[in-house]
């Protein structure tokens, strides 16, 4: 599913719970879901699509998903016919917009409303991810600063050093 960022699980129970081989089918239905997330859920389509180099008995796919929707990481949806991922677990979120505007707001009075990158002051500010949240930034104030809306644009996701290359070239 193209614009879903997968979170650090390892620390996450659920995930910790399910066997290393539950834990790759898992990884290969999340490469498998279609534009609407869904995969059929008749285990040998499951085996077809997710282990198509491997010999794996039906009776062992079964089961991984089992434990799969045991663990509270793959749900039945109601057409009765696919699975789909409870989300929560798997994806990381993006803070709500109140949070956000709170912490959008600490970080320009923290940079004094100026852009890092050009030290533009005021006008059209916007909060910047230096690490970008789609490559793993997290939304800490340390990996966040004020941005001019043109520099902002400009460095999209780009890495910091990237952005400043770029900056140097133009
Ligand atoms: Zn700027």
């Amino acid at each position: 599913m193209p614009n879903r960022i997968l979170r650090d699980w390892t620390d996450i129970e659920n995930v910790n719970n399910l066997s290393a081989e539950a834990e790759v089918l898992l990884v290969r239905i999340l490469m498998k879901l279609d534009v609407k997330g869904k995969l059929i859920s008749n285990p040998r389509v499951i085996r077809a699509y997710c282990f198509p180099l491997k010999k794996i008995p039906e009776n062992k796919i079964t089961k991984w998903i089992q434990e799969l929707t045991d663990n509270d990481l793959i749900h039945y949806n109601s057409d009765g016919k696919t699975i789909s991922i409870n989300r929560t677990n798997i994806f990381r979120q993006r803070l709500c917009s109140s949070k956000w505007r709170i912490i959008v707001k600490q970080v320009f009075e923290r940079d004094n409303y100026t852009c890092s990158y050009c030290g533009q002051y005021g006008g059209k500010l916007e909060c910047d991810h230096i690490i970008p949240f789609s490559k793993g930034g997290t939304d800490e104030l340390e990996n966040l600063t004020t941005a001019c809306k043109s520099c902002n644009q400009t460095k999209k996701d780009m890495y910091l050093e990237d952005f400043l290359k770029l900056k140097s070239t133009k």
